[in-house]
């Protein structure tokens, strides 16, 4: 076996203390402890004075022990578990890692800490020899603009090979995204009409319900467009957009992710809608006089052969009427025929409405007969709810996207030229933003952002399931 298939044998989580470390890593262990997969050095690092007591303590916090597997699984985590205090400019740190490495060769370095750190710890790891046979998982924002995200995309590959880096967005190793792909592939009767001949447009909507929650101060140098568009959402829209891949390896899979994001035009932000819900600059952490935007509703384009001239709008935001993650792709109108009543519009177009969250949903809208004498139609829709009693449950992202990492999987971690053109895509609503509208809260943003669709298309809105 190569390096490139085998698993490390020693994993470190650097910001061991911190909040990722705490709400998301720990609970991913202790499911790979239970399948088995878990290293048997696992180094937590952070600058907190800690003993290895205090990081069991903290390891502990939001772990899910009601089972003997999982017992079993923490006794198994815990006993894996060392801590290394100290500065990451300081090479003693890199030798006391080395130490609590306890033989093993080949680690997973996991930085969750601060994206201002990151190039201290790579240039720390490389001066100490520790990345020659090492894999390194990266947390997400890579980079805040597209300078900034090559300047750290040189510096990683300065110290690593891209077949050892790992720049992770949980988001496509959640399973209700991951369906959108068995949905695209596994399905022959979707390809014929997967394209611009048959589809009108494509809308794709994350909605939150609630606001920035004490979050302020870091939402506010942030953005709903750095937050939530430049990397989740236009990981969507690459699963709805891309061709299938030539080989079912990493390489393939994340080729067809890049060719959709290099077809796509840079934003124009005469197309760009950015609101500021009222009521956001009294927020704990906020700037009086912000400009930061917590909704924003945009129109893009994948200008390549199967999607010309098919616009997908995507709009983000926080204080809407519901909390959602979903796409929905709308077919073109039927003709008119004798189905419509009197001198009304066509027949209602068909849609595909894929649901992310709160929960998996997918449904058909489709039109059949309305009861009575009269042939009218009405649209109904044909519908499937992810059931976790009758399905089974669902794999948290963390934990497969980590066991990947393990392996040396790279087909869900992003690509240095995919993230460059995501932030390519973006630039032009970062360096010239359009002002802010307010909005209130509980409402779907400001009036703006229904006008970006024109007359002739509406938003639907997941609230109301229309
Ligand atoms: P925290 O703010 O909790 O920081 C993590 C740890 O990093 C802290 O415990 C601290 O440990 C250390 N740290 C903090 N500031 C510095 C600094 N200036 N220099 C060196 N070390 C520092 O962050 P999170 O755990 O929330 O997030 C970690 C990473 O994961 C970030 O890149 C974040 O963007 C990303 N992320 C977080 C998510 C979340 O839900 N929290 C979701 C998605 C991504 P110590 O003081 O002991 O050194």
């Amino acid at each position: 076996m190569t390096d490139g298939a085998r698993p490390n044998d020693g994993l470190v989580l650097f910001g061991a203390t911190g909040d990722l470390a705490r709400k998301k890593l720990f609970p991913a262990l202790l499911r790979l402890a239970e399948q088995g997969r878990l290293p048997d050095v696992v180094v937590g690092i952070g600058r907190s004075a800690w003993d290895v007591e205090q990081l069991r303590a903290h390891a502990r916090k939001e772990l899910d022990l009601s089972t003997p597997s999982a017992q079993a699984a923490w006794e198994r985590l815990s006993a894996a578990l060392r801590y290394v205090a100290g500065e990451y400019r300081d090479p003693a740190t890199y030798t006391a890692l080395c130490a609590a490495l306890d033989g093993a060769e080949r680690p997973l370095f996991y930085l969750a800490v601060p994206p201002s750190v990151f190039t201290t710890v790579i240039e720390g790891l490389a001066g100490a020899g520790l990345s020659a046979r090492a894999r390194v998982v990266l947390e997400k924002p890579f980079g805040r603009d597209l300078a900034s995200a090559r300047r750290l995309n040189g510096c990683v590959l300065d110290n690593f090979d891209e077949s050892q880096v790992f720049r992770i967005d949980h988001f496509l190793g959640k399973e209700e995204v991951l369906d959108l792909l068995v949905l695209r592939f596994a399905n022959v009767f979707l390809e014929p009409i997967w394209n611009r001949q048959y589809v009108d447009h494509v809308q794709i909507t994350m909605a939150e319900d609630f606001g920035v929650e004490g979050r302020g101060g870091f939402y506010d140098e942030v953005g709903t467009l750095r937050d939530v568009v430049q990397n989740h959402l236009l990981e969507l829209l690459t699963l709805l957009a891309m061709e299938p891949p030539a080989g079912a390896d990493a390489a393939a899979f994340r080729d067809e992710r890049y060719k959709v994001l290099r077809a796509m035009p840079a934003l124009d932000p005469a197309t760009v809608v950015r609101g500021q819900v009222e009521g956001y600059r009294d927020e704990a952490g906020v700037d009086p006089a912000s400009t930061t935007e917590t909704f924003v509703a945009l129109r893009a384009e994948v200008d390549n052969w199967r999607w010309a001239g098919v616009p997908f709008f995507v709009r983000a935001g926080k204080n809407l009427p519901t909390t959602v993650t979903e796409v929905l792709v709308e077919f073109k109108r039927p003709p008119r025929l004798f189905f419509a009543r009197g001198d009304g519009p066509a027949p209602h177009p068909n849609h595909l409405r894929f649901r992310v969250k709160p929960s998996e949903e997918l449904s058909w809208s489709v039109q059949t007969k309305e009861p009575g004498e009269e042939l009218y139609s009405r649209p109904v829709d044909l519908a499937y709810t992810y059931d976790p009693h009758r399905d089974g449950p669902r794999d948290e992202a963390y934990a497969r996207l980590l066991g990947d990492a393990l392996v040396g999987d790279q087909r869900l971690f992003a690509r240095a030229d995919s993230v460059e053109e995501s932030w390519r895509i973006v630039a032009p609503v970062l360096e010239s933003p359009p002002s802010v509208q307010p909005y209130r809260a509980g409402t779907w943003g400001p009036p703006e952002a229904a006008a970006l669709l024109g007359e002739a298309r509406a938003w639907h809105d997941p609230d109301r399931g229309d």
